[in-house]
């Protein structure tokens, strides 16, 4: 694989830092251990893994694609990074990514976009494009992004390959940088569903350390995903949900979303249509909880702890952080500080972030409803196929609308996945279907990828 990198990656620009030597340790180490006749770590000791940079790793630098941490290495390990390194997992590097994971494109990125191995001139899908385009042009067969409001499974559908969103609390957020604390989930990328049950295993489990972590039993993923590869779904519930389902999709994706419907039919599922009427509302409510996270969470960049820091010698300290801020962020990042800092004023608070709560609380019964009907939800997993690098860079508004699919899943903190559904009868480009389950039914979805994979 590092031979892979070097050999693609100045063209691909999946990764920001490559961890060659500390890699090669680590095999080693695992390669010692076996021949002392020891038990492997995990299934998975020896696969090297691609790690999004905005976990934080104490022996290569941890950047979120920002220039305000450039060159910052952190003095701990985040627990997914423990995790892998506990499983025997070799760390390749830390890949590419939206500044601080706000974007869909990874054109957010300070350190330059990554391209998409199906189309040089595409995007990858964001914020976790790295991630993605290191599965698809062969660059590492395991990844680690995480999932906000669709950035692990949005680019996985524009690149072919399969991401998982678990449930929220259900994988550390300890040592992950933070977007939007309430939203925020590491989950694992790969290039089929039982690649990524294995990992998703690796990383799920309660952590004392991270105050929102949930102590509950996760249902056996890896069991799931093989139980579905024999493909049958005879007796399983599938909506499919009317809001996500719009002509404004392109017709590529609408009908490859069809076929899939279809062929889960086939499988022996039982397909039904449900209602979700507030979805309609769920890009609006996230852009509003979501800046005012963000507000919130980014104000610890102060110039006097971490990374960049710009100062003449004459500066007041507010001046020093005002200096700084101005030149370590990115414009996506200063729009919604912004916008989050205004929703979250005295006089806006309840008529922003107060209203957006409740939209929030209003899609969580949506979806509540539905599974009364329903065992897995599924619509497409994005309304686009990846579009040309810079076509919406000066558009932020028609960036959102990537995410619309997508967003619902996060407001409840429930689990999703995108696996690959064909290619696009529009352009040729790969589309994803987006399977949803529940709180803590994460091996839904893997029985269901795998049935559909
Ligand atoms: N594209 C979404 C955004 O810009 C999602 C980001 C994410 O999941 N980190 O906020």
């Amino acid at each position: 694989h590092l031979d892979r990198i070097a050999e693609v990656d100045s063209d691909i620009h999946a990764y920001l830092h490559i961890g060659g030597e500390q890699a090669l340790a680590a095999a080693r180490d695992v390669d010692e251990s076996l021949a002392a006749g020891n038990a492997p770590a995990s299934a998975l000791a020896g696969v090297p893994l691609a790690l999004k940079d905005v976990f934080t790793t104490t022996d290569m630098p941890t950047t979120c694609g920002s220039k305000i941490l450039e060159g910052w290495v952190s003095p701990y390990d985040a627990t997914v990074t423990s995790k892998l390194r506990q499983a025997g997992i070799p760390i390749l590097g830390k890949t590419n990514m939206d500044e601080f994971a706000m974007g869909s494109s990874t054109e957010n990125s300070a350190y330059g976009p990554t391209k998409n191995p199906w189309d040089h001139t595409r995007i990858p899908g964001g914020s976790g494009g790295g991630s993605a385009a290191a599965l698809a042009s062969h660059q590492a067969p395991l990844a680690i992004g995480t999932d906000t409001g669709g950035s692990i499974r949005q680019p996985a559908a524009v690149t072919a390959t399969v991401g998982t969103k678990p449930t929220y609390g259900t994988v550390s957020r300890f040592g992950l940088v933070a977007c939007a604390s309430s939203l925020d989930q590491g989950g694992p990328c790969g290039r089929s569903v039982l690649d990524t049950a294995l990992l998703h295993e690796v990383i799920a489990g309660h952590d004392p350390r991270d105050s929102t972590s949930v102590d509950a039993v996760i249902p056996p993923l890896v069991a799931a995903a093989r139980e579905g590869a024999h493909g049958d779904l005879k007796g399983v519930r599938v909506g499919v949900v009317k809001e996500l389902h719009s002509d404004s999709y392109q017709p590529g994706v609408l009908a490859s979303f069809d076929a899939a419907v279809s062929q889960l039919t086939e499988l022996g599922a039982e397909v039904v249509e449900v209602s979700c009427p507030h979805f309609e509302h769920a890009l609006a409510a996230y852009y509003l909880i979501l800046p005012s996270e963000v507000s919130s969470n980014l104000a610890r960049f102060d110039a006097m702890r971490y990374g960049m820091r710009v100062d003449d010698g004459n500066m007041s300290a507010e001046q020093v952080m005002a200096a700084t801020r101005a030149a370590g962020f990115g414009p996506e990042v200063k729009r919604r500080i912004m916008i989050g800092t205004y929703a979250l004023s005295a006089g806006y608070y309840d008529a922003y972030y107060g209203q957006a709560l409740k939209v929030r609380t209003l899609i969580s019964r949506d979806f509540d409803k539905a599974y009364e009907q329903v065992d897995v939800l599924v619509s497409p997993t994005s309304p686009f196929t990846p579009w040309k690098l810079g076509d919406k860079v000066d558009d932020p508004l028609a960036m959102y609308l990537s995410d619309l699919c997508t967003l619902p899943t996060n407001l409840a903190g429930h689990c999703a996945m995108s696996v690959p559904s064909g290619l696009s009868k529009d352009d040729g480009l790969p589309v994803g279907l987006q399977i949803m389950a529940p709180r803590l039914a994460d091996d839904r979805l893997y029985r269901v990828g795998a049935a559909y994979e």
